[in-house]
């Protein structure tokens, strides 16, 4: 009997469950994380919705063949632990997730990294379909990062391994970063650097700017032509290309795949990064595809649902 699979997305400010059949999303809601408060606290109304969409689709639970939830933190996919204090949901890596979903449910619960759920969604189902060795980058108000080798997750010794592209260092002269280290790849081009590294810029003043609130990335493409604008949309080409360009040396993919927030205004973007890549990249010109990602708002469901049901 065909199975299907759950796929739980667990987000800071959204949770999105999904129910899921052959990389199809039958059914799917999104609950306010709440993500201040304790995870114990949540994982009731997580049960809740889970019920409710498998009652509307009327899936008896002994259909399904498991539950799969990622978490943006350090996860250990084998023991099924969320393994690091996130600064929210504080209690997860109190938790055994996999105990909580086989009492309620007697299935499994793969549990895996944000990054990575979503890079598996691509690469199963979207832009990332018949590669095997992939890194994708998301480009927000952080920088997310996974890498796919031959056909496998790479995760390394210590559960990071791929995800810590944010936080490789492109300029050992740069600002101190939130890691605590200093010229991370975020502190030179990320949503939460964006503000307060530009507004001191000479050209603040009399940028389009300086009306808004706050510099983020919808302005600076919103007001393309402003001098500032083009001085930090060069700036942060740069800094994705340069990054990427590390990447691509480290890990030798075939397709480099971007997704993330910014990338509405993708096409400036990836041709950048393609340009960038063939013209300085120790690989034959045109070898490395640079690839828009297809699966922005459900990646994590899909890919965590496959996962279960692996
Ligand atoms: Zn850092």
């Amino acid at each position: 009997m065909d199975k299907y699979y759950v796929g739980i997305d667990l987000g800071g400010t959204n949770i999105k469950i999904g129910v899921v059949k052959d990389g199809a999303i039958l059914i799917s809601d999104s609950i306010s994380a709440e993500s201040d408060h304790s995870m114990r606290e949540r994982l009731p109304v997580i049960r809740e919705t889970i019920d409710r969409l498998l009652q509307k689709k009327q899936i008896d639970t002994d259909r399904l063949g498991g539950i799969g939830l990622s978490f943006p933190s350090v996860v250990d996919d084998k023991n099924r632990r969320i393994l690091s204090r996130y600064v929210k949901f504080s209690d997860a890596d109190e938790i055994d997730l996999n105990q909580w979903a086989i009492d309620i449910w007697g299935v499994p619960l793969a549990l895996e990294n944000d990054a990575r759920a979503a890079l598996v969604a691509e690469w199963q189902y979207g832009a990332g379909q018949g590669f095997d060795n992939i890194v994708q980058i998301t480009l927000g108000t952080g920088f997310g990062s996974a890498v796919l080798l031959e056909g496998k997750l790479f995760r390394g010794a210590h559960h990071v391994g791929g995800n810590l592209g944010g936080h490789v260092m492109i300029n050992f002269q740069g600002d101190p970063c939130n890691c605590g280290a200093y010229g991370c790849m975020e502190t030179e081009a990320s949503g939460w650097v964006l503000h307060n590294k530009w507004k001191q810029d000479p050209l603040y003043r009399d940028s389009l700017l300086a009306r808004e609130d706050n510099i983020t990335y919808r302005t600076v493409f919103q007001y393309q032509e402003d001098a500032l604008s083009k001085k930090i949309l060069a700036h942060s080409l740069q800094a994705w290309s340069a990054n990427v360009y590390n990447l691509v040396h480290h890990f030798d993919p075939e397709v480099v795949i971007v997704g993330g927030g910014i990338m509405k205004s993708g096409d400036l973007i990836i041709h950048h990064l393609q340009d960038f890549v063939d013209q300085y990249c120790w690989q034959p010109r045109g070898s490395v595809k640079i690839l828009a990602a297809t699966h922005s708002e459900f990646a994590g469901m899909l890919g965590m649902a496959y996962l279960a049901s692996r």
